[in-house]
């Protein structure tokens, strides 16, 4: 099957045709970061206006870039939720549009099942498994036992890392998106700091990172107050060591206690180079098989919407013309 695909969820306006779910034929992605830097975060009106914009464009740029004939394509594959409810539905939209246009079936796509299907184009699917799922928006523990199948066994209880990140670079000065620019830190710097730890309960597989960010708030305040120095590198290093160790405790203890051999890292902030090494590492270790796409398919692309997209295309499981922008979608 050959899969038009559209992601329009946040600031990244993306299309993609994809063969037999795993066959990349093309994959543009045109972020609007430099749009939003000046407001410090995404402003979802300029989101909106900027996906409308550039959706017709990006839409004739990835079937060219493909070099297939819209006789080739099967269906129309598009992210419905979560996201923006104004962005989600500029792709939508455009979805509904060209299926209709072209007499195709019409696909509606969970943003977060695609961030777990980027894994699907580097190295096949074999079931059971466990993803660890984390981003701007999401921080998730989801096992699998098929395809279409995903049972969230852990969650955040407030911030979601990516966030956590963005919210500790603002207070460091750095511009957004934050993430990036304090992995890079964080590889030059000693975590010589030793921010809390959320275990929370011992049979918890959830999250916490506000406590975190408020510590690592309150330490860059009371050093001020007294004088000491620390650096942004120390900062960056001190509460990535914090993060990556409560998400790798937490996803190994998952994965041998549900029996999986196979793991899966997914999201934005999978492109983050320390979290890669030391889940890499503790898998080794383990003896599991982990997959980590490649840093352009964890951030948001419709690659990955394509390839979950195909697993609902085989199934049968189209949308009809009711298919609408749900900001809160849910993923189980
Ligand atoms: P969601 O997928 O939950 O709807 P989103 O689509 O906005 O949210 P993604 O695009 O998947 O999120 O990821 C963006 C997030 O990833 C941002 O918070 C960004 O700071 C973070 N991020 C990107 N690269 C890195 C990195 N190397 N280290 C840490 N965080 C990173
Ligand atoms: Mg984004
Ligand atoms: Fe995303």
């Amino acid at each position: 099957a050959t899969i038009l695909a559209i992601e329009t969820s946040c600031d990244e306006t993306s299309v993609s045709v994809v063969k037999n779910g795993r066959e990349v034929l093309s994959n543009i992605v045109s972020s609007q970061i430099e749009s939003h830097k000046r407001f410090g975060g995404v402003v979802p009106e300029i989101a909106s206006r900027h996906h409308v914009e550039q959706i017709t464009f990006i839409i004739e740029e990835a079937m060219n870039e493909a070099n297939v004939t819209k006789e080739e394509i099967d269906a129309i594959a598009v992210t419905e939720g979560p996201g923006l409810v104004g962005a989600l539905l500029v792709g939508v939209n455009a979805a509904k549009a060209l299926a209709f246009a072209w007499d195709k079936p019409v696909i509606g796509v969970h943003h977060i099942a695609g961030h777990i299907y980027a894994n699907h184009i580097v190295d096949e699917l074999t079931f059971p498994l466990l993803t660890l799922v984390v981003s701007g928006g999401h921080t998730e523990l989801i096992y699998m036992k098929e395809h279409g199948s995903f049972e969230v066994i852990g969650e955040t209880r407030d911030d979601a890392v990516g966030e956590a990140y963005d919210k500790v670079a603002r207070t460091l000065g750095l511009p957004y998106p934050g993430g990036p620019r304090m992995d890079l830190l964080a590889q030059q710097g000693d975590p010589v700091i030793d921010f809390p730890r959320a275990w929370l309960e011992a049979d918890s597989y959830d999250f916490s990172f506000s406590g975190l960010k408020s510590s690592v708030i309150n330490t860059l305040h009371n050093a001020k107050q007294r004088g000491d120095e620390w650096t942004n590198e120390e900062i960056a290093a001190s509460f990535q060591a914090s993060v990556i160790d409560v998400l790798v405790t937490k996803t190994m203890k998952a994965a041998k206690d549900k029996g999986v051999n196979r793991l899966l890292l997914a999201g934005g902030v999978a492109a983050n180079k320390g979290l890669r090494q030391a889940l890499t590492e503790a898998s080794e270790k383990e003896g599991l098989k982990l997959t980590i796409p490649p840093l352009k398919l964890c951030t948001d692309n419709a690659a990955m919407i394509g390839a979950a997209g195909t697993f609902l295309y085989w199934s049968g499981k189209y949308a009809d013309d009711r298919l609408n922008g749900q900001a809160g979608l849910m993923l189980d």
